[in-house]
């Protein structure tokens, strides 16, 4: 940001030369042109004899002073190139161009090279754009199994309709996966039918029947789970005939409202299919941007110590990365006293006490059967312990 900043300085400066540089240039040239108009009436004024001695030294004095304006605005002109080029040196000086060091070419090579493109192949058909994504297949000879592409299809065309206001593919599929919606407290269809429901209201009172109608064959299943928005919908029947824009509840026909249904369609489908919300490559490519700039300042440090790449052995940054809470997928539980973070084979372990542990430290904590909490310290039976997940 700070680079961004130095060169955006450099930017304003050159942009303040330029319109005092146009400013002044206009009016010199306008009032060399008024004194020469002026001129020019006079001399049509003499008729068609000779000018006289005097007019042809007011004409040469003139002549003086264009030629002097005009080598005074190129000489002018001429300073501003260096300002110009103080931009280009800034943008040198504040950006780096040599990635070399932080890259590493071998990560990516062979069988991960796939990976590459199947990943770059995903977020086309996730993105819609099914014709690159055929195109790339066949450049690259993948092997994509068709059931891989099919969600993406099905979630595009859905996205689609709901993007042009169209709620029946998007209703008909909530339906089909009614249960397992609810089983991951998905509220997409009720949602669903509250936009339904709003779009004949929003229609004027010659729908309200049939509103009435939609409400009762479709808000019942949801009576328990939202009684207070289902009261609210009820309650905005009183405003329809005075406009439903004109009442406490304009906010209902905000375009909020469908902005809302798209993420939250995605969202829980993506979540039912067992694909992530964000494309695989997005993340990628945000992850690789928030690394960049910690990794170019410790480019000279690496370089000092002759580090032959920044990946460890374990394919992982010397560097902790945050991308914030949407990116973090794993919980993970770091033993506070052996400072390992927890695996398979030493998970985290719950004391009575309510302290947890690595069953490492358990182990190295329990003295003859017996095993004192290095927090509380309650005396207790390792047995007790209970193995938690997250
Ligand atoms: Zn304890």
């Amino acid at each position: 940001m700070d680079a961004c900043t130095a060169v955006g300085r450099e930017i304003d400066k050159v942009l303040t030369k330029f319109t005092s540089y146009s400013d002044h240039a206009s009016t010199t040239i306008a009032s060399l042109r008024s004194n020469i108009e002026s001129l020019k009436v006079e001399i049509d004024q003499v008729g068609s004899g000779d000018i006289t001695e005097a007019q042809a030294v007011i004409l040469s004095q003139a002549l003086g002073r264009v030629k002097e304006a005009v080598t005074r605005l190129s000489t002018e002109h001429r300073d501003l190139h260096s300002s110009v080029s103080k931009v280009g040196k800034a943008i040198d000086k504040n950006f780096t161009a040599d990635f070399g060091c932080i890259s590493n070419d071998s990560v990516f090579s062979g069988k991960k090279h796939h990976l590459i493109n199947e990943v770059i192949c995903q977020h086309f058909f996730r993105e819609g754009l099914l014709d690159i994504a055929e195109e790339h297949i066949k450049e690259t000879n993948l092997s994509l199994q068709e059931e891989s592409r099919e969600p993406f299809f099905e979630l595009n065309r859905i996205l689609a309709a709901l993007k042009e206001r169209n709620l029946a593919p998007a209703l008909q599929w909530a339906e089909e996966n009614r249960d397992k919606l609810i089983s991951q407290r998905s509220t997409l269809e009720f949602k669903l039918h509250r936009l339904a429901y709003i779009n004949l209201l929003s229609q004027g009172p010659s729908r309200v029947p049939e509103a009435i109608d939609y409400a009762r064959h479709n808000f019942t299943p949801f009576v328990f789970q939202h009684e207070k928005v289902i009261q609210s919908l009820m309650g905005c029947l009183l405003y329809v005939k005075g406009g439903l824009i004109n009442s406490p509840y304009a906010d209902l026909l905000s375009c909020d409202q469908w902005t809302e249904i798209c993420d939250v369609f995605t969202r829980d489908a993506c979540a039912l299919l067992g694909l992530s919300v964000d494309s695989s490559l997005a993340v990628c490519v945000n992850a690789g941007c928030t690394a960049l700039p910690i990794l170019l300042n410790i480019k000279q440090v690496m370089q000092q110590r002759q580090v032959p790449n920044i990946w460890n052995t374990k394919e992982e940054l010397p560097i902790e990365i945050d991308l914030g809470p949407s990116s973090r997928y794993h919980s993970i539980f770091a033993c506070p006293i052996l400072r390992q973070q927890s695996t398979e084979n030493n998970p985290p372990m719950r004391l009575i006490c309510g302290h947890v542990i690595s069953r490492d430290a358990l182990n190295k904590l329990t003295t003859s059967a017996k095993l004192k909490c290095p927090y509380c310290p309650v005396e207790q039976n390792p047995q007790d312990a209970i193995q938690i997940s997250f």
